[in-house]
C-alpha cells in the first residue's frame, strides 16, 4: 500500500470514526497491488488468498469506503458488472477503450479530451467533477488474424 493511500484512507477513517482493523487493510492491500480492473468478488478471491476468514460483506463494505474517499473509482466496461478501477491515483484523467470481442481493456490519457470534456460540460452550463470516456471498439489483433489471444484468455477465465 503506497503512503498516499494509507494516508488518505486513515484521514478518511478517521472523520468517519472508523478504526483501521486487520481485515480492511488486507482488503486494501489486495486492492493496490493490482493494475486490472477488478469487481467485487474478484477483490474477494484475491483477498481471500491472504486471509480466508474474510467475508464478501466486509469486502463490500471497505470497497464502498474506498469509492467515497475517491482511492478507487467505479466504472462501467459495458458488461453488466461494476468494476473497481485503482488507477485513478496514478493517472486521474484516464479513459477506457473496451474491446467488443474479447473483453481487453486499454487505458488512455489524452490531453485534448480532458480539455474538450471540461469545455463541453462548462458550455453546457455545469462545473466538471469526474469525467471519463469508455469507448467500445474491435481490437486489432482479432480483426487481422480472426483470433486474439485475450479472447481465448477471457474464455478459460470465464469456465474456470
Ligand atoms: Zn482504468
Ligand atoms: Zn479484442
Amino acid at each position: 500500500m503506497t503512503e498516499i493511500v494509507r494516508q488518505r484512507l486513515d484521514e478518511f477513517l478517521a472523520s468517519k470514526e472508523l478504526r483501521r482493523t486487520k481485515q480492511r487493510d488486507v482488503i486494501v492491500e489486495a486492492a493496490f497491488s493490482t493494475k486490472e480492473h477488478f469487481t467485487a468478488d474478484d477483490l474477494h478471491e484475491m483477498v481471500r488468498k491472504i486471509d480466508r476468514t474474510v467475508s464478501r460483506a466486509t469486502v463490500y463494505r471497505t470497497l464502498g469506503l474506498l469509492v467515497e474517499c475517491s482511492l478507487l473509482r467505479e466504472i462501467e466496461l459495458g458488461r453488466d458488472q461494476t468494476y473497481y478501477d485503482p488507477n485513478f491515483l496514478d493517472k486521474p484523467e484516464h479513459n477506457h477503450l473496451v474491446c467488443t470481442d474479447c473483453g481487453r481493456v486499454v487505458e488512455f490519457q489524452d490531453e485534448h479530451i480532458a480539455l474538450l470534456e471540461d469545455c463541453i460540460t462548462r458550455r453546457l452550463g455545469f462545473t466538471p467533477a469526474s469525467k471519463s470516456i469508455h469507448i467500445e471498439a474491435s481490437c486489432e489483433e482479432l480483426s487481422r488474424s480472426g483470433k486474439c489471444g485475450y479472447q481465448v484468455a477471457a474464455l478459460a477465465r470465464d469456465h474456470r
